[in-house]
């Protein structure tokens, strides 16, 4: 995990070795995205819905993608000490969020570490994120089961939730459904149901349900895992399983693709020396970017043929 997490550029090789000797232990868990604000409960449904799956025999391992550093910091996520029970749960392993300031690397490590935990043995791979669009588009991308938690909420709220994310969803979570706010958090469930009718499910085989959930309490927590497996059973008999998870590795090649040709461009002699001068002339609005960019691509091509 250490080897496949580094940025050190020449731990790259070893840990694409790795990667291609693992391979084929690989696959067989379910990969399920969580995403949801601050303070919605992520952590606490984590820890329960964690212990719950090790009493019914599973082997968890919890991943987060954090690109940091573009809030200042940023939440720490799938911190150890936010989940104390589940951490200290042999069936179960945390690792804390990889820091890192550039999605496309943390994505890419994440992915591995997806595999990672997988060919040790986790038969559920738990992909945390906050919601701070790229990184849940991301986390998306790389999990076969998108969950949304979401705190009680009035109807406004609702709509001014980011379509975009609702769209990713394959289940969603209304939490803090105990005490006083229980009655809240079921009305915002049913009103979130309705909002999602009017939006066409990420599979057709799949009607995403809404869940008024308390992660404190536990009360509906346990019956996830149905539902996980339901979504897994479903998708799993017509092929869209299959076929979701062949789209994500062509989206990856793809990235990783676009993400080291943009390396070797930025650092290619003849560009780098170039680049600061024309992106300076582009802000200043005294160069034509598409103009500039053409003259830098064929710049890279000819001291790259
Ligand atoms: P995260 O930022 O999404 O990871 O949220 P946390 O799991 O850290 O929870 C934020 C706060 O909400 C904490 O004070 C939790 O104790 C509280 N919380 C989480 N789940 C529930 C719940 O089901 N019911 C209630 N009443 N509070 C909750």
């Amino acid at each position: 995990m250490t080897l496949v997490e580094s940025t050190r550029p020449d731990h790259r090789d070893d840990a694409e070795r790795l990667i291609e000797a693992i391979l084929p232990l690989t696959g067989k868990a379910t990969r399920i995205g969580i995403t949801g604000p601050p303070g919605a409960g992520k952590s606490t449904f984590i820890e329960r819905f964690g212990l719950d799956g090790i009493a019914l025999g599973h082997r968890i391992a919890v991943l987060a993608v954090d690109p940091g550093s573009k809030r200042g910091g940023g939440a720490i996520l799938g911190d150890k000490t936010r989940m104390a029970e589940l951490a200290r749960a042999p069936a179960a392993f945390i690792r804390p969020s990889s820091a890192g300031s550039q999605l496309g690397g943390v994505a890419r490590r994440t992915r591995e570490a997806i595999l990672v935990c997988e060919a040790a043995g986790f038969d559920t791979v738990l992909v945390e994120t906050v919601g701070a669009g790229q990184s849940e588009t991301s986390v998306a991308e790389m999990t076969d089961l998108f969950l949304l938690i979401l705190p009680p909420a009035a109807g406004d709220e609702l709509q001014a939730l980011k379509r975009g994310i609702i769209e990713l969803a394959d289940l969603v979570l209304v939490n803090k459904a105990d005490g006083p706010l229980e009655e809240h958090a079921r009305r915002s469930a049913a009103e979130f149901a309705n909002a999602l009718r009017l939006i066409r499910p990420p599979v057709p085989e799949w009607e995403v349900p809404v869940r008024a959930v308390s992660a404190l309490t536990g009360t509906g927590i346990a019956e996830l895992w149905d539902d996980a497996a339901r979504f897994r059973a479903a998708l799993e008999s017509s092929g869209a399983w299959q076929q979701r998870r062949a789209e994500q590795a062509k989206a990856a090649l793809w990235a990783e693709i676009g993400d080291s040709l943009i390396d070797r461009f930025r650092t290619s002699p003849g560009v780098a020396a170039r680049l600061a001068a024309v992106e300076a002339d582009v802000a200043a609005e005294a160069r034509n970017p598409v103009a500039a960019a053409r003259l830098l691509v064929t710049e890279f091509l000819g001291t790259n043929n």
